[in-house]
């Protein structure tokens, strides 16, 4: 029996690629799914498409940078459902450059999205779950956690950060479970706030083996669907052609 049915997951950056994909498969497996993002006409348009295909999904605006935004998308969650049994810290921006094109404002979105949005997710939820006596929260993090190249050198700061702030807190949890979600080269929006124009050639390149959003989504419901007592700490998916 897989762990899935009746939960109730909030999944943010479920307006495109991997959070999309990740909330349909969930919602398909019983999961309660509550999407948010900025993009509302997506969101309503995948919570629709949800549940004419029988599953439950709510949705809601939310800025991951905006700490009290955040809270009020999960406890809008929390009030839907009465519970929250999965925190998907999915939301992230990728706009690649050289160090020495300075990009400045582009590095502070980075950190803004991928780091503190994580940990405002963290800071809306764990209280919930401590009250509850459990939980789990997913982080995306990303091979980039794992590799530094020319161009990413801040991305991969930022996905670096996700790791480390994942892996303290599931060794600070008792009770909550800690998953860290890094995918290889995945088809999806990502990246189309790049203005560089090189970092635009590199991406295309990558993109030639690039897995499709469903191949991180399985991962993710293997991650859902273990028992409580059962932590997938970190699944790295990467396209088999992948040569990094
Ligand atoms: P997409 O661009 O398709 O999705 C990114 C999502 O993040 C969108 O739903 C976007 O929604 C949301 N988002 C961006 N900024 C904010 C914000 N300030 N507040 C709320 N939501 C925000 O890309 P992916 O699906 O690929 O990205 C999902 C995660 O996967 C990211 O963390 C990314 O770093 C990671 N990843 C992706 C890889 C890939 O190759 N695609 C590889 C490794 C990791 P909206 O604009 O509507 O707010």
């Amino acid at each position: 029996m897989l762990n899935v049915e009746n939960k109730v997951i909030a999944i943010t950056g479920a307006s495109s690629g991997i959070g999309e994909a990740c909330a349909k498969l969930l919602a398909q497996n019983g999961a309660k799914v509550v999407l948010g993002a900025r993009r509302t006409e997506k969101l309503e348009k995948i919570v629709k498409n949800i549940c004419s295909s029988g599953g439950i999904a709510e949705f809601k605006a939310v800025d991951v940078t905006d700490r009290q935004d955040m809270k009020a998308f999960i406890h809008f969650a929390k009030e839907k459902f009465a519970r929250i049994d999965v925190i998907f810290n999915n939301a992230g921006v990728m706009p690649l450059s050289l160090m020495s094109a300075l990009k400045v404002d582009e590095w502070d979105k980075m950190i803004n999205v991928n780091i503190n949005g994580v940990l405002n997710g963290i800071a809306a939820g764990l209280p919930i779950m401590e009250a509850q006596g459990g939980g789990q929260f997913i982080n995306t993090a990303s091979i980039a956690a794992h590799w530094v190249g020319p161009t990413s050198a801040v991305y991969s700061a930022t996905k670096y950060a996700v790791w480390a702030i994942s892996d303290g807190l599931r060794q600070e949890s008792k009770n909550i479970r800690v998953t860290i979600i890094s995918p290889g080269v995945v088809e999806t929006e990502l990246g189309s706030d790049i203005s560089d124009q090189a970092s635009k050639g590199f991406l295309q390149e990558l993109r030639k083996t690039a897995l499709t959003p469903d191949a991180i989504a399985r991962a993710v419901l293997y991650a859902v669907a273990q028992p409580e007592d059962v932590d997938v700490n970190e699944i790295i998916v990467r396209p088999t052609a992948s040569a990094f």
